[in-house]
C-alpha cells in the first residue's frame, strides 16, 4: 500500500519538474535569509537565478557538518525564531553536536514522509507500533512516532531501556511492529528470550530498522530468529530525520528517496564531482521544502550509490543501496581500506556466530593491529575448545583473503560484548589516544 499514491507515483519529468523550482526556491530563500550561504553562494559567484536546470546544481556550494558545528547554535535558521515549534539534535556519533528547528510546516512533512516510509515496509492503520527508538533530542522516536499516527495505527512510546519490561509491553499489547536501531531489536530480543518470550510466539511481524549501518547477512539472521521482515529505514538530523528512505516491502532491494522534498546525487569524496547512477560515492541531499533549517548539497558522509530503474513497487522515487557506513568508519589499517560492515558480511557468514561484534584497533610498535570480538552462540560455546580455535584461524583466513588486512579474531563468550540502546558502538580505536 502507499500512503501518498499522486506524490509517491509521480512520472520521471513531474519529478523534475518539482524539484527544479523547489530547489530554486530554497535556493532564493536562503540566499534571502541565511547570511552564511550567501557568503558561499558569493564566492562561488552563483545565484540563485542561475540555476536553469536540475544539473545546475553542480554549481551550488556544498555545506556539512562543521557549517553547522561553526553556526551553533541558530546560525543556519532561515526563519525568525518564532516560527521554530522544536528543536533536535544530532546523537553526536562524530564529535560536538549539531542542532536543527522545525517548523510546523517542516514537522508535518516530516511526519508524511514517516508515514509513506512505515507504509512501504507494510505498516497499516491496524498495526501496534512498539517504538523503542530513543526519545528525545534524538530524531529517532518522535520521527517513528509522528509517521505511525499519522497512518492511524497504534504507536506505543517506549523509547529506549529497560529492555525486559519492554518484551513484556510486545507481548502484552501485541506488538506486530518495532522500530529501532538494528543492535537494540537484537537486544530486546535475547531480554524477551531470558524471560520467556519469543518474537515467533508474538503477531510481531514488521521491524523498521535503522538509525545505523546494517548488513543484508544481518537481515536474514534477524528475519529467522525474530520471525519478521527486516525492513531497512535512513534518515539523519540533519536533513530531517529517519524517513528520508525507505525500503519497499515488495522489492527490499534499496531504499526510495522521497525525491519531491530530498535531492539526492552522489559525489566523489575526494573531488567532489558528481558520479553517475550506479556508482558508489558519497550521498549528497538537498531539502527542497524544509523551512526551519534548509541545506543545501549536504554531504551526509554516508555511502551508497543511485538507481533510478522503476520498482516492481510502483513508485517512481529513485532508490538508494544499503548504506555502506559513512566515510568517517572506515578504518586504515596500514594502508589498506577497511569498513565495519566488510567485516561483519564474513563473520555472518559462519554459522553459530551472532551480529555481536567489536572491532579494536591499536598500535604496536608504530604497526596498526586490528582484532574482532565476536560473540558465539550458546550451542557453539559448548562445543570444544579445539572447534573454536580452528573457527578462529578460519575467519582470521578469510579477512585476510578477502580486505587484505591481519587481524587476530577472538571468539567471545555468549553476551560478554556490551549491548547498546541505540547505536552499536563497533569501533574501539585506541590508536587516537596516542594524539
Ligand atoms: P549522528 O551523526 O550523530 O549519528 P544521527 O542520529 O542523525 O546523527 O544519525 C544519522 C546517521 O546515521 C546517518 O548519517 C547514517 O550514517 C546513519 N544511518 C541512519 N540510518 C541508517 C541506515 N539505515 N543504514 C546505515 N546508516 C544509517
Ligand atoms: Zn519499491
Amino acid at each position: 500500500m502507499l500512503f501518498n499514491v499522486r506524490q509517491e507515483t509521480l512520472p520521471r519529468e513531474e519529478i523534475e519538474a518539482l524539484q527544479l523550482r523547489r530547489l530554486r526556491n530554497v535556493c532564493e530563500r536562503v540566499y534571502a535569509n541565511v547570511p552564511f550561504y550567501r557568503k558561499q553562494f558569493e564566492a562561488l559567484g552563483v545565484r540563485p537565478a542561475d540555476v536553469k536546470s536540475l544539473a545546475d546544481v553542480k554549481l551550488l556550494p556544498f555545506s556539512e557538518k562543521q557549517d553547522l558545528r561553526n553556526h551553533y547554535p541558530y546560525g543556519l535558521f532561515a526563519v525568525p525564531k518564532d516560527n521554530i515549534v522544536r528543536l533536535h539534535a544530532s546523537s553526536g556519533t562524530t564529535g560536538k553536536a549539531v542542532v536543527l528547528g522545525y517548523t510546523a510546516r517542516d514537522l508535518e512533512i516530516w511526519s508524511e514522509i514517516a508515514a509513506r516510509s512505515l507504509m512501504a515496509a507494510g505498516v497499516t492503520r491496524s498495526d501496534i507500533v512498539h517504538v523503542a527508538y530513543g526519545y528525545g533530542l534524538f530524531t529517532g522516536g518522535l520521527g517513528a512516532h509522528g509517521g505511525a499516527e499519522c497512518i492511524g495505527a497504534t504507536v506505543v512510546p517506549a523509547s529506549g531501556g529497560a529492555s525486559r519490561r519492554q518484551a513484556h509491553l510486545m507481548r502484552d499489547f501485541g506488538a506486530t511492529v518495532l522500530c529501532c536501531t538494528p543492535t537494540y531489536a537484537l537486544h530486546l530480543w535475547e531480554a524477551g528470550l531470558e524471560v520467556g518470550i519469543d518474537f515467533h510466539d508474538l503477531p510481531l511481524r514488521v521491524g523498521v530498522f535503522g538509525a545505523e549501518p546494517w548488513t543484508e547477512a544481518m537481515r536474514r539472521d534477524m528475519e529467522e530468529k525474530m520471525g519478521i521482515d527486516a525492513m531497512n529505514i535512513y534518515g539523519l538530523t540533519e536533513i530531517m530525520g529517519p524517513g528520508v528512505a525507505m525500503e519497499c516491502a515488495a522489492s527490499k532491494c534499496g531504499l526510495h528517496v522521497w525525491e519531491d522534498h530530498f535531492l539526492p546525487e552522489i559525489i566523489d569524496p575526494v573531488t567532489g564531482e558528481q558520479l553517475p547512477p550506479g556508482e558508489t560515492g558519497e550521498l549528497v541531499l538537498t531539502t527542497l521544502t524544509k523551512e526551519g533549517v534548509p541545506l543545501i548539497r549536504f554531504r551526509t558522509r554516508d555511502l551508497t550509490s543511485l538507481d533510478y530503474s522503476p520498482c516492481i513497487c510502483g513508485r517512481t522515487h529513485a532508490r538508494i543501496a544499503r548504506l555502506r557506513g559513512r566515510t568517517d568508519d572506515m578504518l586504515i589499517i596500514r594502508g589498506v581500506n577497511v569498513f565495519p560492515q566488510q567485516i561483519e558480511s564474513l563473520l555472518m557468514e559462519s554459522e553459530g556466530l551472532t551480529p555481536n561484534y567489536q572491532i579494536i584497533v591499536d598500535r604496536v610498535d608504530n604497526l596498526d593491529t586490528l582484532e574482532v570480538r565476536v560473540e558465539v552462540s550458546d550451542t557453539l560455546f559448548a562445543d570444544e575448545i579445539r572447534k573454536l580455535q580452528m573457527l578462529e584461524t578460519r575467519l582470521q583466513k578469510n579477512i585476510k583473503e578477502f580486505l587484505g588486512v591481519s587481524t587476530k579474531v577472538r571468539l567471545m563468550e555468549p553476551h560478554s560484548i556490551a549491548r547498546s540502546e541505540g547505536k552499536a558502538l563497533r569501533i574501539v580505536d585506541n590508536r587516537s589516544k596516542e594524539l
